[in-house]
């Protein structure tokens, strides 16, 4: 779409307001709302003022000054705020005009422009697979001494998860534990909630690819996006992350995309299928292991070999690696399969389609910041292709029915967030080519994560703690 042509959506739709959206550095959705008065066709070069300085990680206050500047391809009509249109924005320095290192979404353009350099391709696509849970109630009171976790979720007393697990009872259309995957009305409660928010991204411009209840019980879903170039594919994923929000928020329940909300169920991964592209045809479809190209072969190599340091990025929480441990669908090993959902690449099953030809990246989770992860995921694939990285043997074994030491050799994934961010130190160069991670937005990142994240949850006394050394 056009400037011109956004303002004439606007009058088509009576917008009488302008939400000007970006994404913080950590991974946060921001706004700020406009009349639509003040937006001309001007407006989307000259963009908008606002003070940076308020934003974790980004300017220091004496040059707090940025601009926002509107993309006309990312507009669309909020199905929540009256009369409102969202536009998602560049950040940019008022006076140099250069666009800003520290803006997620300028990092994603600017791997997008290091791909279409290096002539291997010239479009990456992310068929996206996000999963979260829908609960009516989340409470953190939980009776410590008790050991219980008391979320109340959208599907009722189950996720009243003990520590110590008993019997489980079923008091009717109750799903039980780690049995959620694709049961009919009435034990898919959240169906016609599902269908809501399958109504609202549609509408939204979103193209959906199928939506279910997903495995573990207290109401974990999954809708499923149809596959898009990497920039493109980020922004939809702010745009779904605040619709189906929305319309949680409008049932009365609240959504969660935190990796691992209950312990000792499945957790909520952003699994990403992934395919390079070339004049219209894919680069992935050829005759090797699982129907893939060499090239699709050194990507997945690339990936695996930085994966310790890229899961700094795509598994950024000290949650994350709560779910990334054995028995819950979540990747342990740094390996790759055609069959096996339980390694950390899967290999689909081979289709008539060429171009459907892929492989799904099965460690992300939705509390990365997209723009970040896909674009750290682009360069470890890139950097595999270029030096023709071996991804090594495929497991065509269930990883979980190893026997014990059989897999003691191969590389893991890492097993806290502080152990990725070690990664991240020692192995980044090849997020610096092309001038798409700058060192500074490294350190940024390690420096934020360490201070923000692991050491706000180490320094804490932790509710399990309670349950195990209390009368110690
Ligand atoms: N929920 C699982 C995860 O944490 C994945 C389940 C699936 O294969 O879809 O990645
Ligand atoms: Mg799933
Ligand atoms: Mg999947």
């Amino acid at each position: 779409m056009t400037p011109r042509e956004i303002l004439a959506l606007c009058r088509e739709h009576q917008v009488r307001a302008i939400d000007l959206r970006f994404m913080d550095f950590p991974g946060t959705l921001k706004h700020f709302t406009i009349p639509v008065q003040v937006l001309t066709e001007k407006s989307f070069e000259e963009g908008f003022d606002f003070d940076a300085s308020s934003m974790y990680g980004w300017q220091a206050i004496n040059e707090s000054d940025m601009l926002v500047v509107p993309q006309p391809e990312t507009a669309f009509v909020d199905p929540f705020l009256p009369h409102t249109l969202c536009l998602s924005c560049n950040i940019q320095d008022p006076i140099t005009r250069v666009d800003y290192a520290k803006d997620p979404r300028n990092v994603a353009r600017k791997a997008d422009a290091y791909l279409k350099s290096t002539g291997i391709a010239d479009e990456i696509r992310f068929g996206l697979e996000p999963e979260f849970f829908i609960f009516d109630n989340v409470r953190f009171d939980q009776t410590i001494n008790q050991g219980y976790y008391h979320l109340e979720s959208a599907e009722g007393e189950w996720a009243r998860g003990k520590f110590s697990e008993g019997p489980q009872s079923n008091a009717g259309y109750q799903i039980r534990k780690g049995e959620g995957y694709f049961p009919v009305p009435p034990g898919d409660i959240l169906h016609s909630l599902r269908n809501d928010m399958m109504m609202a991204l549609t509408e939204c411009g979103i193209e959906i690819e199928a939506h279910h209840h997903e495995v573990a019980t207290g109401g974990q879903a999954e809708i499923d996006l149809a596959h898009k170039p990497l920039l493109q594919a980020a922004d939809l994923l702010l745009r779904f992350k605040y619709i189906v929000k929305n319309v949680a928020s409008r049932a009365g329940k609240t959504v969660t995309f935190m990796p691992k909300p209950l312990w000792g169920d499945n957790g909520s991964g952003l699994h990403m299928h992934l395919s390079l592209w070339k004049d219209g045809e894919t680069l992935f479809a050829d005759s090797g292991y699982g129907g893939l190209s060499e090239l699709a072969l050194h990507a997945m190599g690339g990936i695996l070999h930085h994966a310790p340091a890229i899961m700094a990025f795509c598994c950024p929480t000290t949650n994350s690696y709560k779910r990334l441990v054995p028995g819950f669908d979540a990747p342990i090993n740094l390996t790759y399969s055609f069959r096996n959902r339980s390694a950390a690449i899967r290999i689909p099953v081979h289709t008539s389609n060429r171009n459907s030809k892929r492989f799904e990246l099965r460690f992300p989770d939705s509390s990365s910041n997209p723009y970040l992860a896909m674009s750290a995921i682009v360069m470890a694939a890139l950097d595999g292709i270029q030096n023709k990285i071996d991804p090594g043997p495929p497991l065509d074994k269930d990883i979980y029915d190893l026997e014990p030491g059989e897999l003691d050799n191969s590389p893991k994934t890492p097993v806290s967030l502080d152990k990725a961010l070690d990664a991240l130190r020692a192995d980044h160069d090849f997020l610096l080519r092309g001038d798409v991670f700058t060192e500074d937005v490294i350190d940024t990142w390690i420096w934020y994560k360490t201070e923000r994240d692991v050491k706000a949850l180490r320094e804490r006394p932790h509710p399990c703690e309670f349950l195990m050394y209390y009368d110690i």
